[in-house]
């Protein structure tokens, strides 16, 4: 049997290459409480295209990878150096080119919480990003969950556990039964909290509000990038602040920001339609504006990347 990562013949395993198909866990493991991490490397210039490869926000990452290890009790027995360097080889491993998706695991073994199997698959992607990229302009109809997120006194959505995937699995099961493209999280106290697997902002009145981290959201790298180059670089006011359901259902766009996600415009939430134009047009400025940066052409912002 094999398992397809889209296509990715090798990953790195616990120090070495391996096939990717050859990377297993026991299922008598204790793998409720596996970690992850979700990283990507675009190609330098045109994300389009095939070329140099930079791994964007690589120390966020790894930093967010060591905190969720930690939460869990468990010890990651590698650097983060070691496991750049190992993703650099397991890149190179599958002879990538064009745009790739890292994604860290971490799985405890039974026994002591330093003894983990680190694997780290890899696969090529396509990004909504990119001018004129069709998939950035695809129709989008959201729901708000019936389905809270996870509350932090319960599973802390912090932590990138894949327990915490179960909560997203349930709300996008049930956007797909009720045929909607997606789904919102309210948070324990019914304030508007994050997708599925991204984060969320809205437009009202030429602002960008995204909810605090106090909403039951993930610390999300690309959450954190939008709100520095939001303000500095566009001239564009961001609140960070509670925000109300109606509050979204009354904005003029809405989109989701997640490294799986880039910047993922939504058309509607409960089937009511969110301003005159879509992509709006503050989300399509933000979309070009993160495209550039990811592909290295923003001098300044550079520092967040890592060659492959
Ligand atoms: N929230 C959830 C639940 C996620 O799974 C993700 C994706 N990691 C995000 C937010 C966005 O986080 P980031 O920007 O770090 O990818």
């Amino acid at each position: 049997m094999s398992v397809a990562f889209h296509g990715a013949e090798f990953c790195w395993m616990n120090g070495e290459i391996i096939e990717t198909r050859k990377a297993l866990v026991s299922a008598m493991e204790p793998v409720h409480l596996g970690i992850f991490e979700g990283i990507k490397a675009y190609v330098e210039n045109d994300v389009n295209s095939k070329g140099r490869l930079n791994i964007f926000q690589w120390k966020p990452h790894s930093d967010r990878l060591r905190r969720s290890a930690a939460v869990c009790g468990m010890k990651i027995p590698y650097t983060s150096e070691e496991l750049l360097e190992a993703t650099r080889k397991t890149i190179r491993a599958n002879g990538y080119d064009t745009n790739v998706y890292i994604q860290p695991r971490i799985w405890p073994r039974a026994g002591e919480p330093q003894d983990v199997h680190v694997v780290i698959p890899v696969w090529t992607f396509e990004t909504l990003l990119g001018k004129g990229n069709p998939r950035f302009s695809k129709s989008r109809r959201f729901m708000i969950s019936t389905w809270r997120r996870i509350a932090s006194d319960a599973l802390p959505p912090q932590a990138k556990t894949w327990a915490n995937y179960g909560n997203s699995a349930l709300a996008l099961r049930e956007a797909a039964r009720l045929g909607r493209d997606g789904a919102i999280f309210l948070d324990n106290r019914g304030f508007v909290s994050e997708g599925t697997g991204a984060c969320i902002m809205a437009v009202r009145d030429g602002r960008v509000m995204t909810p605090p981290v106090t909403a039951s959201i993930l610390e999300s790298v690309t959450r954190e990038t939008l709100l520095k180059i939001i303000p500095e670089d566009l001239g564009i006011p961001v609140e960070v602040r509670d925000i109300a359901r109606v509050e979204l259902y009354a904005s003029d766009e809405a989109f989701l920001c997640g490294t799986g996600g880039e910047i993922t415009p939504i058309t509607s939430i409960d089937d009511l339609s969110l301003g005159r134009e879509y992509p709006g047009p503050l989300t399509k400025r933000i979309a070009e504006y993160y495209t550039d940066v990811v592909a290295g052409k923003v001098e300044k912002h550079r520092e967040w990347l890592t060659p492959v």
